[in-house]
This record gives structure tokens, C-alpha cells and sequence, in this order.
């Protein structure tokens, strides 16, 4: 794996694979060629995004379309907006994106966008101009057979919505160009909820297996309090898992007591991060709040619960680093599941694997990497585009279902993998490795057919 020394992000989830693979290409070399060529984006689109302050000044960022991988189906992937977006994130983002819409086994190729605009602070205005701006350009490179972006940190229905309309306008054509759309002009249901849902969904798999078990009375520690963490707690919630904490950029709030937060907290939370707000802004303004929360300024959950079953990283890459990682071995945790990409680092997937490893029957730490257990999202948005071609829309009952099935196979397909390539000796498989091997093997032998190598 050639080193990309300026591209520190890429560069980390490049390893991952590249080190998960090697059962794989010892067995066969010549995938070695297939990964090389992988690991090279079909496309990078960068483009300048110049619009106006309320106050009438020009601003300027830098917007992005990584088209990674299509032989499996369009490019698909969310646009993130934040000030720490650069190419190497979006690499990053866009290569774990190509395995995991793998994993989903629908017909989906893997992108990721999105500009180093930061939407913390702005007007619905000035987001809007932006959005407008941002899609004058991007509306060149995408299309429903071609490219669908979705929304990811900093886009949400909202800005889905402004880039729809900036599209259509743009266009004039009502076509499925993005996913995550309202629900009266061609959103799915379901996809608000899908990554968090499919999240637990996968995680009930993992408990079935490991210790004939499920969420009932579980620790749950989530982080993040956006998208993906409020809808992985209310699923969480409904099973009778006990959601101990959520966090965002500035803190982390840790329940007093065993129940934790309630649904009615969610629907809060949900509430202030519309209007852009943290949940300190929340916790400051309640007392009794105060009572049955403790407030831990600029602190991550992973280290300020002392028993803990399970861990659910869901706020952005690189938020569980190595020594937090052994702090929840120490506290119990059996199940690390993300729902954030790249949620763990290295040093932290190298401590559950190692707990993993060396675990005797039902004492085992089980690690699940982001681009299987938070594909659920990405799977709801492949339904959507299904829905958007025939120009029917499925119940809720219809979208959870298929969710739900779309997980297990995800999960069950790691799990045999693993199974069958790495003989680990450990009791339970690495669905690190099943799932990058998996992806990869399905990416690669479409290449193949379609003569991308040979
Ligand atoms: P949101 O923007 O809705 O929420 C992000 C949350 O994470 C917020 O609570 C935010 O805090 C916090 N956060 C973001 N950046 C940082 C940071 N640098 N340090 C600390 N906290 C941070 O995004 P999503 O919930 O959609 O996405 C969360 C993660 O899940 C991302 O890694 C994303 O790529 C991944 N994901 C999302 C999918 C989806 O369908 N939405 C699908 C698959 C993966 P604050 O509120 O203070 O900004």
C-alpha cells in the first residue's frame, strides 16, 4: 500500500484495509493488483463555492466530489459540511463508502462531497445561498444513474431540501439526484432514522450470537447527538436499553442514574440541534436536568461510566483513541459497535481486537466497523433511489423491514467471511477483517468482469 503521508486520514483507513486483506492475498495475489487500482478514486471534482453574508459579503470555500467507485452502481455518498473538511477526509469517507454499499447488496457505487463551509452560526439565509452556490457547480457532476449524494455531518433535511430545489431549478428536471429528500417530493421514510435504527439492529445480531442475548437492561454508552446518535438511542430505548450518555462538540452529558435518557429527552435534544443549539445550552436551562445529569465540558462518554455493556461511537472519526478504548474493556464493555465512520482509531481497534483475541467463552470484546454497522443509512437511501425510479413510495413497515433484513445479511456476511479467510483461533471472528474482505471481494471481481483489471 503506496504511503500518502499528506493525507493522514486516507492514509488510516487505507491501512485498515490493506492489513485486514492480507489472509486474502496470501491465498491470492492477485488481488494485490485489484486493491492498487482500488485505492485510486475514479474521479476528484474541487471546485471554488463563492456566496454572500446577510450583511453582504462575499465568502468563499472550497467544495468537493470524490467519485470513488462505480462498478457496482452510481456513485453514493453523503456531502458533510465542516470546517475540518479536506480531500484526505473525503478520500477517507469515500473509500470506506465503496465497501460499505457493498455490504448492502444493492446496486450502489460509493462517492462523498461536501466543502469546508461551516453552517455553525449562519442564517437560514446565508445557508441557503450557499446551498444554491454549492449545487451550481455540483449539479454538473450528478445525476440519478450517475451520482446521488445524501446528507452527512452538517447537512440534514434542510439543506437536502435547498439543494434539491437549487437542482431542479438549475435543471429543470425532477429527478431522484439526492437521498434523504422530504417526504412529500420523494423521500423514503425511514431514512431519517436508517443509520442509527440499523445500527442496533446490526448490534442485536452481534448479541444473539456472542451471549444469546439482547438489549434488554444494557449499559449503553452513545456518542454524538446528532442524526445518527438520536435515532441509535430511541431504537436503543425501545428495546429497554438504558442509554447512559450523549455527547457533541463542546461536552458530554452522563446520566445520574441506571435508566438514563428518555425518549421525551431525545425529542428535546432533537429539537435543540435543529435550531443549531448544544446540549450544555440545554442542561444549563433546566434544573432538573442538573439532577439527573452530570455535565463533562470538552469530554468524550468513553471514560466517565465505570460499567459499561456497550459502546456506540456516533459522532465523527477518530473519537475512541486507544486509551479510552482499554478504559471500556476495563469497564466491562462487550460490544463496540460504529455508527460513526471511522469512529475508532487505529489504537483502539488494535485494543478490542486484542480483547477479542484473547478472550475465553462469553468474555469476548466484538468490534464492528463502521462500514457495516452503520450502512443501514446508505441501504435506505439505495431504497429511496428504488422508490424514486417507479414513483411509488413504500410504508414505514415496508422500509423497517427491508432495513432490518439488510443488516442481518450485512452482519451474517462479515461474520462468514471472517469465517472463512482468517483462522484467528479466537472464538469469535473479526468482522473488521470479514468486513473489509467481503466488500472488497465484491468490488473487486465486478472491476474484473467489467475489464478494470485483469
Ligand atoms: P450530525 O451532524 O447530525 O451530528 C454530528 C454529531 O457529532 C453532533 O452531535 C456533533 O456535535 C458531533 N460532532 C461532529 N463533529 C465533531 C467533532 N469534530 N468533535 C466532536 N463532536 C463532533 O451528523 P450525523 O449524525 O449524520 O453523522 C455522525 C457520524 O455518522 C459521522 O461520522 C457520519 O459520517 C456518520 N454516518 C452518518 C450517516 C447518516 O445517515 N447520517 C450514515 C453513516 C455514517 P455538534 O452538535 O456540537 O456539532
Amino acid at each position: 500500500s503506496h504511503q500518502v503521508p499528506n493525507e493522514p486520514e486516507f492514509q488510516q483507513a487505507r491501512d485498515e484495509v490493506y492489513v485486514t486483506l492480507q489472509p486474502l492475498l496470501e491465498k491470492k495475489p492477485e488481488y494485490k493488483r485489484a486493491l492498487e487500482i482500488i485505492e485510486i478514486p475514479e474521479r476528484v471534482i474541487q471546485f471554488r463555492v463563492v456566496w454572500e453574508t446577510d450583511s453582504g459579503e462575499v465568502r468563499v470555500n472550497t467544495g468537493y466530489r470524490v467519485q470513488f467507485n462505480s462498478a457496482l452502481g452510481p456513485y453514493k455518498g453523503g456531502l458533510r459540511l465542516h470546517p475540518t473538511v479536506n480531500l484526505s477526509v473525503l478520500k477517507f469517507l469515500g473509500y470506506e463508502q465503496v465497501y460499505k454499499n457493498a455490504l448492502t447488496g444493492l446496486s450502489l457505487g460509493g462517492g462523498k462531497g461536501g466543502s469546508d463551509f461551516d453552517p455553525k452560526g449562519k442564517s437560514d439565509r446565508e445557508i441557503r445561498r450557499f446551498c444554491m452556490a454549492f449545487m451550481r457547480e455540483l449539479s454538473k457532476h450528478i445525476g440519478a444513474d450517475k451520482d446521488v449524494p445524501a446528507g452527512d455531518i452538517g447537512v440534514g433535511g434542510r439543506e437536502i431540501g435547498y439543494l434539491f430545489g437549487a437542482y431542479r431549478r438549475q435543471r429543470n428536471e425532477f429527478a431522484g439526484i439526492l437521498t434523504g429528500k422530504g417526504g412529500d417530493w420523494g423521500g423514503s421514510l425511514i431514512r431519517p432514522e436508517a443509520t442509527g435504527y440499523g445500527l442496533v439492529y446490526y448490534v442485536e445480531e452481534m448479541m444473539k450470537h456472542a451471549g444469546n442475548t439482547d438489549f434488554t437492561g444494557k449499559r449503553v454508552l452513545v456518542s454524538g447527538s446528532g442524526n445518527v446518535a438520536q435515532y441509535a438511542a430511541l431504537k436503543v430505548i425501545e428495546l429497554g436499553g438504558f442509554v447512559l450518555t450523549l455527547s457533541d462538540s463542546k461536552g458530554s452529558l452522563v446520566s445520574n442514574d441506571s435508566r438514563g435518557f428518555t425518549k421525551a429527552d431525545i425529542g428535546a435534544i432533537a429539537e435543540l440541534k435543529l435550531a443549531r443549539k448544544y446540549l450544555i445550552d440545554w442542561y444549563n436551562a433546566s434544573s432538573e436536568l442538573q439532577s439527573r445529569f452530570t455535565y463533562h465540558e470538552g469530554a468524550r462518554p468513553w471514560t466517565l461510566v465505570q460499567k459499561v455493556d456497550v459502546a456506540l461511537p456516533s459522532a465523527t472519526q477518530n473519537e475512541v483513541s486507544g486509551e479510552e478504548a482499554k478504559a471500556l474493556v476495563a469497564a466491562g464493555c462487550k460490544y463496540v459497535a460504529e455508527g460513526s465512520n471511522m469512529g475508532c482509531t487505529k489504537d483502539a481497534i488494535d485494543v478490542f481486537e486484542a480483547a477479542r483475541l484473547a478472550a475465553k467463552d462469553g468474555e469476548a470484546v466484538w468490534y464492528a466497523p463502521g462500514k457495516a454497522s452503520n450502512c443501514g443509512g446508505v441501504a435506505v437511501s439505495g431504497l429511496e433511489m428504488a422508490q424514486n425510479s417507479q414513483r411509488i413510495k413504500w410504508t414505514s413497515e415496508e422500509v423497517d423491514a427491508r432495513l432490518k433484513q439488510i443488516m442481518i445479511n450485512c452482519y451474517q456476511n462479515c461474520f462468514d467471511t471472517a469465517k472463512l479467510h482468517v483462522q484467528d483461533g479466537a472464538g469469535l471472528p473479526s468482522l473488521v477483517a470479514g468486513a473489509n474482505i467481503a466488500g472488497f471481494l465484491k468490488v473487486a471481481e465486478a472491476m474484473r468482469d467489467q475489464g478494470e483489471w485483469w
